[in-house]
């Protein structure tokens, strides 16, 4: 597994792989790994991509003022054993000044899809995603990128971001891996502790609460969101941020009558801020393309 630490390294490796013939899948990350982003490797090999890379790279514009971005889990040694055993090529880590010389003023802004959830609860927040992805998209020159339906709108916003900018790159939105209990795996959830832990788990009980509701009949997307936003509401630990229907195509809010609806949650539990999402009904074609 080759490590690589510069934009002309990372570029150069893509060069080569390209020269080779090699379909490129490309696995971005802020690190501190867990099985959730392995599953994302997998997803990339099952693509068919001969050469895989993942980056680890804790974003600096993605952090609000007062976030978490000083205290972000990072385990590089523990990260990068992970990423070898799951068979990945090569990883990318740039420094911060590797990705942000002196004099940088380059940003991409997705806007309608980065409005409202969580772009109304952190402003300049996927202004940073979409402009980090676009500089490994230049730099790694993949054919696939995979991204976690874990965070859904970052993947509508990139989705977006690579068919306006003609990337031409294919998108792959991969399902949600969580742990026994139903919390959404996360590295941030290594924040959680003793009863906050416990009490995380609201989240998904109210997914799958209107998950329940959904396959016995329910097609009302007010009540199927209720559903899901009472469970965190009534969770003494926890506190709603948002809890919303949207179109699970476009994003766009959805009410009354639904035949396939993504409910979208996001809340603290004590400190710590969690997001969750479920999709119901049927899955539309060409959901994944770009
Ligand atoms: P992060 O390191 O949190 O920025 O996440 C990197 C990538 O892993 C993103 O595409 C996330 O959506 C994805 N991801 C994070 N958690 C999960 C999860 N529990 N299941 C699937 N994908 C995930």
């Amino acid at each position: 597994m080759e490590l690589l630490r510069t934009p002309a390294a990372m570029r150069a490796w893509a060069d080569a792989r390209r020269a080779e013939g090699a379909r490129i899948g490309l696995v971005p990350t802020m690190g501190y790994l867990h099985e959730g982003h392995l599953s994302l490797v997998s997803v990339a090999k099952d693509a068919g991509c001969e050469a895989v890379a993942a980056t680890i790279f804790v974003n600096p514009t993605q952090f609000g003022v007062g976030e978490d971005f000083e205290k972000y889990p990072r385990d590089e040694a523990r990260d990068l054993a992970m990423l070898d055993a799951a068979g990945v090529d090569a990883v990318y880590l740039p420094g911060v000044k590797d990705m942000y010389p002196e004099g940088h003023q380059t940003f991409v802004e997705v806007t309608g899809v980065s409005r409202g959830l969580c772009g109304a609860a952190r402003p300049g927040h996927f202004r940073g995603v979409a402009t980090v992805v676009a500089k490994l998209f230049l730099a790694a020159k993949p054919h696939v990128a995979v991204f976690g339906e874990k965070d859904c709108q970052q993947l509508a916003v990139i989705r977006a971001m690579t068919r306006d900018l003609d990337f031409g790159i294919e998108i792959v939105g991969a399902p949600i891996v969580r742990e026994g209990d139903g919390l959404a795996m996360s590295s941030r959830n290594v924040y959680l502790k003793g009863e906050d832990r416990i009490a995380a788990r609201c989240l998904s009980r109210g997914l799958f609460r209107a998950k329940a509701l959904f396959d016995a009949g329910e097609r009302d997307a007010d009540t199927l969101v209720g559903a899901a936003r009472k469970e965190t509401e009534t969770e003494p630990r926890a506190k709603v941020e948002y809890a919303e229907g949207r179109d699970p195509v476009t994003l766009t809010p959805l009410s009354g009558r639904v035949d396939a609806v993504t409910i979208l949650v996001a809340a603290k539990v004590g400190p710590t801020r969690l997001i969750d999402n479920i999709t119901l009904g049927k899955m539309i074609p060409g959901r994944d393309a770009s």
